[in-house]
């Protein structure tokens, strides 16, 4: 849950226009490949590594080969053809073959196919999290034939031809996943999380007539017809041959790892973990959460890892799989662990009527600041509040991970001239240097406000829920939008909060009102950066900020202005706060509606609430889409990938120097 990622219009009133005109959404549209992606450098992992006890290095050794072991299950899910991409990826970029690939596609396409690899490697898969494939447009279909020719040359024709499809046909299969709850286009969507000759109309009628879906299946056809939910566990005899192979790899290692555990709720967790993989019990899987909230703050070494996140489900079942095993730094754990001991006052001043949470007295949510050693997951996060099941979360609590950047990587003069070049594109010029100068303190605040205490706040009415259910999977599609933009909305209503001053999160008020303004002018310039990087709405935590941007606008507390006081154009406009205590107001109401209509399951208000403020069509206006060229081939949409490393004799080893040609001959390490 609600992770927290980093972030439109005319208005509303058009957008308006359009929803109830019932004028379809827009056509889908890949993205094009980044033309420089950058590498970040892995050597910093070596200072993390060398605060490990040795027992701790052997146990993250093991669960760092389990993690590994897993990753070929995120491509499988990612896409049916996503292993045999990464093979021929991987075997056409390697030493031997490197000059042979550049000499057949040539400098300017080679750049193209070498930056489509780098996200592939990346996202594990063709699709970005907003939900749209990138496609090669310089290297042609021959050329990606012969590479799969030379490489893989053994595959099946058909598995080939849609392979080269999916690479270079602008049409085909460009969304991972449906974008409505009728499964509209599940047979056009890549994502293996469904088979690919299901409809959504077979589905709906499968779910109608008493189907059940789960967190570990994926969704089929049995030999007579039937919708069925493939377990994907050991103990299924019909598990495919490459997820079989992983797991029982990913068990091994597990194993192995048991006696280097640090507590024994670790153990428990291990064990649950390993009970839950061979028999696909998801029983076994709420237990390892409930094992690791209650590990709370105390392995240095602590992970995560299963089929845990329901983002790329279009109905919110089924989890992707992914994992984490993060270190964490005791020293800045005290400053989150200080905050979540303030849960109940800020929980006592939240609008959220007779649904506010009653906290037990000295309880406080497990906050841990943490160095993500190794983040194996399709989506990349800045912080996670987990687990995803409302009932653990109500009983016995949740806990909350927020990731630092390794030592050194916030002050690596790249980071930082790449973040200056997308505040200048997308914020009014008087605003740049204060952002700027103050971003890792509010992006800080914000994202410790999000996990701990957003996702922690607030309770609902039980009755409108099953026993076990989860109310953001209940709520379907929209329900991670509206889960996702609530923590947001709390961070925006508490980020100059005296409290933070109090425990020591800023050293004076007057430091916190001044973060607080540079974070609502920060959120602005992230939503254009965002828009013009995704090309879409869709993406969950993107339509919330969506939501939002169009009730500012609407209430007076922000407006269009030119970026450097020129006439307003759409090559220069840019949203530009008029008023910091209308936002604030505005953010405060946002955030009790959002609690209301989760907490009642009010289903109507909540589609009524995006399809009408923030719709996905908003995409097709002129603003949106010259946002979406003054982000086009730019540095800071082009994203980075990390130097390849590994373990190895007790020690962090790093691949290749930190370029995209550098590192290529070892994708895959
Ligand atoms: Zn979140």
């Amino acid at each position: 849950m609600l992770k927290n990622l980093t972030f439109s219009l005319i208005g509303l009133s058009m957008a308006t226009v359009l929803a109830s005109a019932g004028i379809a959404e827009s056509k889908y549209k890949p993205l094009s490949v980044p033309d420089n992606v950058r590498v970040l450098g892995s050597k910093p992992r070596e200072i993390v590594w060398a605060s490990l006890s040795e027992k701790e290095k052997n146990l993250a050794i093991h669960l760092l080969a389990a993690a590994r072991a897993g990753i070929p299950i995120i491509y499988y899910q990612n896409h049916r053809h996503g292993l045999l991409v990464k093979k021929m990826i991987e075997t056409s970029l390697n030493r031997r073959n490197f000059s042979k690939t550049k000499a057949l596609l040539g400098d300017k396409a080679f750049l193209e196919f070498l930056n489509y690899s780098a996200k592939f490697e990346d996202l594990m898969g063709p699709y970005s999290p907003s939900n749209r494939k990138f496609v090669l447009s310089k290297v042609t279909s021959g050329q990606v034939k012969i590479l799969f020719k030379r490489h893989v040359g053994k595959a099946r024709t058909q598995a080939v031809d849609e392979s080269v499809r999916l690479l270079t046909d602008p049409e085909y299969e460009v969304i991972s996943q449906p974008e409505s709850a009728d499964g509209t286009d599940l047979e056009n969507s890549g994502s293996n999380l469904y088979a690919h000759s299901l409809t959504g109309a077979e589905v709906t009628k499968a779910f109608d007539n008493g189907f059940k879906s789960n967190l570990n299946c994926r969704i089929s056809k049995d030999a007579s017809g039937n919708v069925v939910c493939q377990v994907q566990a050991l103990s299924n005899p019909y598990l495919s041959y490459v997820v079989r192979n992983a797991l029982i790899k990913i068990v091994g290692e597990l194993r192995l790892a048991l006696p280097f555990a640090s507590t024994e709720h670790q153990t428990n967790q291990l064990r649950f973990l390993i009970s839950f993989l061979e028999k696909g019990d998801v029983e076994d899987f709420r237990q390892m959460n409930v094992e690791w909230v209650k590990d709370a703050i105390h392995s240095k070494v602590d992970f995560m890892m299963g089929y845990v996140e329901v983002y790329q489900d279009y109905l919110n079942h089924i989890g992707a799989w992914e994992s984490y095993v993060q270190i964490v730094d005791p020293k800045t754990t005290e400053t989150s662990a200080s905050l979540a001991k303030n849960a109940q006052d800020f929980e006592d001043r939240m609008p959220y009527g007779e649904f506010k949470k009653k906290f037990p007295i000295d309880y406080s949510p497990p906050a841990l600041m943490v160095y993500y050693f190794q983040e194996i997951s399709a989506f990349h996060s800045g912080g996670y509040n987990l687990p995803n099941f409302d009932d653990i979360r109500r009983d016995v609590g949740a806990k909350n991970i927020i990731k630092l950047e390794l030592l050194g990587q916030d002050l690596d003069p790249t980071v930082l001239k790449v973040r200056r070049e997308k505040y200048e594109e997308f914020l009014p010029k008087s605003k740049v240097e204060g952002v700027i100068s103050d971003w890792t303190k509010q992006r800080q605040a914000l994202v410790l406000l999000h996990e701990i205490i957003g996702h922690g706040s607030g309770t609902y009415d039980v009755t409108k829920y099953g026993e076990k259910e989860d109310p953001i999977g209940a709520l379907g599609a929209l329900g991670s939008a509206l889960e996702e933009q609530r923590a947001d909305m709390t961070a925006l209503v508490f980020s100059g909060d005296a409290h933070l001053v109090k425990i020591g999160f800023y050293k004076d008020q007057d430091e916190a009102t001044r973060v607080r303004h540079e974070m609502y002018d920060a959120y602005l310039g992230d939503f254009l950066g965002i828009l013009s990087r995704d090309q879409s709405f869709s993406e969950p935590h993107m339509r919330g900020h969506w939501l939002l941007i169009n009730q500012l606008l609407d209430g007076g507390a922000i407006e269009w202005v030119s970026k450097d006081g020129g006439p307003l154009s759409l090559e220069n406009r840019v949203f530009l706060v008029k008023d910091y205590e209308k936002y604030f107001q505005i953010s405060l109401s946002l955030l009790a509606e959002l609690q209301r209509i989760k907490a009642v399951r009010d289903e109507a208000a909540l589609k009524n609430l995006f399809t009408n403020h923030a719709p996905l069509s908003g995409i097709d206006e002129s603003w949106a889409q010259a946002m979406i060229k003054r982000g086009m081939g730019r540095t800071f949409n082009s994203g980075a990938v990390e130097q390849p490393w590994e373990i190895s004799k007790n020690k962090v080893r790093v691949f290749g120097d930190v370029t995209l040609e550098g590192i290529a001959n070892y994708f895959g390490r």
